[in-house]
Parts: C-alpha cells; structure tokens; sequence
C-alpha cells in the first residue's frame, strides 16, 4: 500500500484510475476514476461516491490496472477535489506504518488524520466596514452618535458594524444605518488570519555550561535536517524545558514546523505562558478542548504550513504538517501518551517514527526516563544529553520514608504523626506544603455495615467511589454516576453505608480538621477541567494564596512553585499495588516527579514518603536518591525474563456482552496459538486466556491472552497468521494492543 508518484499516467485510452483512502474502517483504498477536467494527485483531498454516500477521501496513488481492477464500466468518479493543501507524502506513509504497526485498517489511522470535517468548507469569509466616500443622503442626519462612530472607522482597520458599535458606546442600530445610507462601506475580508510568528531570532536566557553543551548539540541536529533521537536527561529544574527551545529557536530559524508533545493538556498553562514569553508569539494548540472553530483553523495552519509550532497532544502527530523539522517529546515517560481506545498506540514511539520518515530530530524530554527510553540510550540507538544540576544550584530535596507500621495514624486517619508535625511547622515558617494521594473522589469503597455488601458498578467488575462534593458515586472506569444512597441496595438497613479508604476530598476534611486556618485547596482532574483552571491553579499557588495543596497525579509535573517546601506522599504504596509489569517503574517515576515540586528555590525542600513497606526496592532506591541505581536493577530484572524492551508484548482483550461467549472465542483464540517452533514462532509464547482485571467493563466481559516474543520478531504477520484462524461472531471483540501498559 505504498503511493506511487501522481505522473505514473495511465495507458493510453483508458481512463485515469486513483485509489482512494477513506477514512473508514475498510480494508484499504478504493479506485475511482479521475476525469480529466479534474486532475487530482496523491495526497489530494476529495470527494468520493461510496454507495449512495458521498465521503471525503485522500487520493492515496494511483488506481490497479490489473487483471483483478475492478470493470471501468462499474468505476465511479472522483467529483471533487477541495481546495487545500495535500496530505504530504510522509504523512501518507505515517498513516500507512501506524496501520500496519497497530494492526488496524488504514482508513481509521487517516481519520484521525482528517478529524475536524468543517475543515474542509472554505473558511466564511468576514464582512467589515470601513468609510464610505460619499456624501450623506437627502435628509440624513448626522448625530453626534453617528459622527462618533463615522470618526472611529475612519481611523484603524476595517471592523464588523457590532464592532464599530461597540467602541463607539452606541446600539448597533446605529451603525447599521450608516452603512444603509452608504456612510459606511462593506468589505471582505478572508476568513482567518495565519497565527502569530514565534521569533527565532529573539535570544533566550544565557545558559548554564551543561545547558549550553545540550542546547548546542540540539541545534546542530535541526540544522542538519537529518533523524536523530536524543534523549534529553535531567533532574527536574535543570533546565530541560530552556534547552529544548534552543532546539525549537533552530527549527524557527531553519523555516521549519516543531511539534512539542506535551502528555496532560489540561496542565500546559504556565508551558504557554513560558513559550510567549521566550519567542514572543503562543504556539498553535492542539487538544480536545479546542473549540470547533479553533480546531478548524489549527487544521488548516498546521496544514498549510503558517502555524510554525504547535504544542499538543497524542493526537497532534496526525497533523497534515507539510514541513515538520523537529518533534519534541516532553515528559517522555508519561503513561499518559498510550492512546488506549480506538487505534491502540504509544504517541511517543510513533513520534519516533514520524520523525524517523520525516528524515528529521526527534528529542525526549524527562527526569525520569522511562525504561525502554533509557536501554535506547545505553546502547546508543539514542543520545543522551544529560543536565546534571537544578538551575541556580537549587538543591534537590531529601526524600524520607515514614514507616507506617511504627508510625500509625489514628483510626480513620491517614496522617501520621511524624507528617503532621512536618506540615506544622512548615505553616508556622510561613511556607506551602503538598498532600499527594492519587485518588480522586471522598472515599475509594462504600460498605454496609450490616451486610458487607460494597457498591460496585452495575456495568463494571469496579467499586463505585463517593464523590462526596457533588453527593455521588461514580464509576471511574466508564463514567457511570448515581445519587449516594441512605440505605443498602442488597439488604435495605439504613445509615450502615461506610466509607473505606481515603480519597483527596476526604484528606481534605482530616486537614482542615488539624489546620483549621490553613488555605487549602483540592486538585484532581475533576476539579482541574482544563487550561484555564490549571492556569488559576498555577496562579494561586505562585501568589500563595493557598498554604497546602492536596492533590492527585495531576500536581506531580512540571510546576515550580517557589514557596513550597514540604511533599508529603500519604500513600506511597498506592502504585506498587497494580502488580503489572510496570508498577515499580511509574510508581519510582511519580513518587520522584511528586517529590521534585518541593524546594525549587533558594528554599531546601523536604518530602516524607509514608509507606508500609520501607524496604521495597522502590522505597530505597527513592530514600537514595539513585534513580539510575533503581533503573539498572528494573532493567536486569526484565532481560531476566524476556521482557519490554528486552522482549516484546502483544495483548489481545477478548470481550462479548455474553460471559460464555467471550470464553469461547479466547478459547479459540488460544487453541490456534503460535507456539515456539511452531508458525515460524521461536521464543513465541501466549498466556491465557484468563479474565481480565476488568472483567466486566461498559457491560461487556472481558478476557485477556498475552504474547511474548523476542525483541527482532515480525508480530505482525504472526498476528496476522494467527487472528484470520479465529472466526469472530456475534458482538465479540478482539482488540490488540501492541506493547501494552495497562494490564487491566
Ligand atoms: P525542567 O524542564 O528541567 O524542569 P526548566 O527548564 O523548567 O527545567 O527550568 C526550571 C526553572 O529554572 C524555570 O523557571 C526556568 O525558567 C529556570 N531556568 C532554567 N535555566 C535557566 C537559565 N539558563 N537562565 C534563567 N532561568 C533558567
Ligand atoms: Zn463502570
């Protein structure tokens, strides 16, 4: 499914044949025939037949002219050919890789590509008034309101009538009448103006000696144009973020796009807020919370090549960037760049191959490489640009355990003495303290006393958490909510319901039961809806209107907060409990990140770790303070064992809406199963079928098998072989996910 260059004309006589990718989960393109007076060529946008539909495509290469092409009598015309730019050639070939990579039809990859369909309607263009050259009618007269507003068009540019009115201090009305009587002249103008320029030229901060070395060999990459991958290493506040705009400066200044990666959207106030100030002009965003038109026009800027550097995320790597030079990955070890529904995929890996096609650098960003990023670095398929030092000699905070079998909280507590009188004294000294506890909601579990019955999720094998705010319980798995009832579903006694488990909201209440005068403030992705409130958020904090933040792993990146000198992390096992491949990695990588928000100033910072298992490998690498002493021992750990990225993983979810059903198709499933030696599979092994963690999600039942095979092997084609033996009927499912992060 590679295009071929538009000019491979057709034989002469026959008509022109183009194959057509829709973005619909077929099994590939379609050919249709390109009349004449419509030329079109690959890459194009247009519009297509497809039974008594009409459906915007991508001409994807030229049409088959094979034995088995499809009759020229029964091919349908291609009717329309939009007016913008084509999708580059190496988007076309990213959309084509994904698919392949992921396993799913390519038409579902390019829809994520060509996801905002307003975008391809001409932008409306905008009528605006400026004066008119004439004299006024007979017996029109001229207002002292009339002659504001005709003084105010006179000067400045051309502006809508409500506009005019508006500055003028007058009704519309006013204005509307000018422009009747000729006063006020109409003209056009086109849709959308380009976004603002950042500036290469304007010079960042001088740079540390570490800083300078990174920032150089960054540049050096952009300017030779060719792929790379470095992986941008250092504690956090060294700088990290200052360098990698040196990296972008150099894309600016080379006339190049730069796409920056940022994992949590909801978090990158201050990000922009940095960027403005340091190139003088926003990027160009790209996230879910655009409005539709925002959307459109960021579309149409990253595609037409006027939006210069665009900050988003996952989904912003499907962008139709005709002329994208660099792609920054920031937090590269954030679990948050998984897209888990829909097309399955790691927006990190596959920004590595779009720069890889795209014959351009690629730089990863963190404190807290993960694993694979790491191994990447050691062996030198990436380069490691370290960044040793916090910038300005901040001092990195000592991390202490509190052992929580000697140091009990209370009875329905969950702050132990020794993290008390820590917060104490940091209120009394004037400075700001953080709670971390990555539970959102008043309370994880709701009991009858009387019964033992626990709430769970009608449509989910999951416990329902009280949000005690609102007065609900919700599902954090599907989104069910309910009102909280007063007495027990299954047994009907009232007033035994009991919260078990503390979640932020609850933390909250034992704090402002101890602090009574302390400010304190909530933060969860439920409170933490978007920029704007991270942007408040930020702002509070900063001008310490808040003295102690409670907070979920929403608090754990990237702020600085200068007045804040205590972490305290209530449950420092909370991550360890998973038990997936991955816990003891993104439990070390929050815990540290959590920890690198005390003390960024002049002022040392301090953070407590309460756990009950002080000797866990986690816990003594995070208490050392040796990060690369933790991942070396993770890595021996899963060459040990074959694993990512020493192996590969494959998962596959069987799911039905029927428990049996799904059973039988797992079965299936493993009974087709590659083994070693067997279907070219040596090192191939598959576990399961067995129930999933989830085992009822959205109401469907669920089944988990995993494939284990060694680094080099093609699972593609293995999966390939293997799915087509399986019939799947009815409303079953089999998802693959490729390199798997979540086990549940
Ligand atoms: P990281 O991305 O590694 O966490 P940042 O780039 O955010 O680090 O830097 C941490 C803080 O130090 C920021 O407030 C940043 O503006 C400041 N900083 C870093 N390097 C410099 C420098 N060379 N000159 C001035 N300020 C700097
Ligand atoms: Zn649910």
């Amino acid at each position: 499914m590679q295009s071929r260059p538009a000019s491979s004309g057709p034989a002469s006589g026959a008509k022109r044949r183009v194959k057509v990718l829709l973005p619909l989960p077929l099994d590939g393109a379609y050919d249709y025939g390109a009349p004449p007076e419509l030329p079109v060529e690959a890459g194009d946008f247009v519009l297509v037949p497809l039974g008594r539909r009409e459906e915007i495509g991508v001409v994807w290469g030229e049409g088959d002219r094979g034995p088995a092409a499809i009759a020229e009598s029964r091919l349908k015309d291609v009717q329309h050919r939009f007016d913008l730019p084509p999708l580059p050639e190496v988007a076309r070939r990213f959309v084509d890789w994904v698919a392949h990579y992921t396993l799913n039809p390519p038409g579902v990859v390019l829809r994520m590509a060509m996801s905002v369909s307003a975008a391809f309607e001409p932008p409306r263009p905008i009528v605006a008034y400026r004066l008119g050259g004439g004299l006024p009618p007979e017996g029109f007269k001229l207002t002292p309101q009339r002659l504001r507003v005709l003084e105010l068009a006179k000067a400045g540019p051309p502006r809508s009538l409500v506009e005019l009115a508006r500055e003028a201090g007058v009704g519309t009305t006013v204005a509307r009448a000018l422009a009747d009587a000729g006063m006020l002249e109409a003209v056009t103008l086109p849709g959308s103006l380009p976004p603002a320029m950042p500036d290469g030229l304007r010079p960042g901060p001088a740079l540390s000696a570490d800083q300078q070395a990174a920032a150089d060999d960054l540049r050096a990459r952009v300017e030779s144009g060719k792929y790379s991958a470095a992986l941008l290493d250092g504690v956090t506040g060294s700088g990290k973020t200052e360098v990698y705009f040196e990296a972008v400066a150099a894309a600016l200044r080379a006339g190049r796009q730069a796409l920056v990666m940022l994992p949590e959207i909801a978090l990158t106030a201050p990000w922009l807020g940095r960027f403005e100030q340091r190139f003088g002009a926003p990027p160009v965003e790209w996230h879910s919370e655009l409005s539709a038109k925002q959307r459109r026009l960021n579309w149409r800027a990253a595609g037409d090549g006027s939006a210069k550097v665009v900050v988003g995320a996952r989904s912003a790597l499907f962008l139709p960037y005709p002329n994208l030079g660099l792609i920054v990955v920031d937090e590269e070890h954030d679990g948050a760049f998984k897209q888990e529904e829909g097309v399955i995929y790691h927006a990190r890996d596959m920004a590595v191959v779009r720069a890889h096609l795209g014959g351009f650098p690629i730089v990863l960003s963190s404190a807290t490489p993960s694993l694979e990023s790491s191994v990447n670095a050691d062996t030198g398929r990436y380069s490691r640009l370290h960044l040793p030092a916090r910038h300005g000699g901040a001092e990195l905070p000592k991390i202490e355990a509190i052992d929580l079998r000697r140091h009990r909280p209370p009875s329905q507590r969950w702050l132990s003495p020794p993290l008390r009188d820590a917060l104490t004294e940091t209120l009394a000294q004037g400075e700001q303290a953080m709670l971390f506890l990555n539970r959102r909601g008043y309370a994880p579990l709701t009991l009858c006393r009387a019964c033992g019955h626990r709430l769970e999720c009608p449509r989910c094998s999951a416990w329902l958490v009280e949000h005690r705010l609102i007065r609900q319980l919700q599902c954090h798995h599907c989104g069910y909510a309910v009102k909280a009832p007063e007495t027990c579903p299954a047994c009907g006694a009232a007033g035994e319901l009991a919260a078990c488990g503390p979640g932020v909201e609850r933390l909250s209440e034992e704090v402002a039961e101890l602090y009574p005068k302390a400010r304190v403030s909530v933060m969860a992705s439920d409170t933490i809806t978007g920029p704007l409130a991270a942007g408040e958020f930020v702002r509070a904090v900063t001008e310490r209107e808040i003295d102690i933040v409670i907070g979920t792993q929403i608090v754990a990146k990237g702020h600085h907060f200068p007045f804040l000198t205590l972490v305290g992390v209530v449950d420092g096992d909370l991550g360890l409990s998973g038990g997936d491949l991955r816990a003891a990695e993104r439990s070390f990588q929050l815990l540290y990140q959590v920890a690198g928000r005390a003390g960024r100033a002049e002022r040392p910072g301090r953070v407590l770790v309460q756990t009950a298992d002080p000797a866990h490998p986690v816990m003594q690498a995070l208490v050392a303070g040796d990060r690369d002493r933790f991942l070396a021992a993770e890595a021996a750990d899963r060459k040990r064992h074959h694993m990512p990225p020493f192996g590969r993983l494959v998962a596959l979810i069987v799911s039905a809406g029927d428990p049996a059903h799904a059973d039988a198709t797992a079965r299936a499933l493993a009974r087709t199963a590659p083994r070693g030696g067997a279907l070219g599979g040596d090192g191939v092994e598959v576990l399961g079928p067995s129930e999933a963690p989830l085992r009822l999600l959205r109401g469907r039942h669920r089944r988990r098998l995993l494939l284990k095979a060694p680094r080099g092997m093609d699972v593609q084609s293995l999966l390939l072989d293997w799915l087509a033996q399986v019939p799947v009927t009815g409303d079953a499912r089999v998802q693959v996910d490729i390199d798997p992060y979540s086990f549940m």
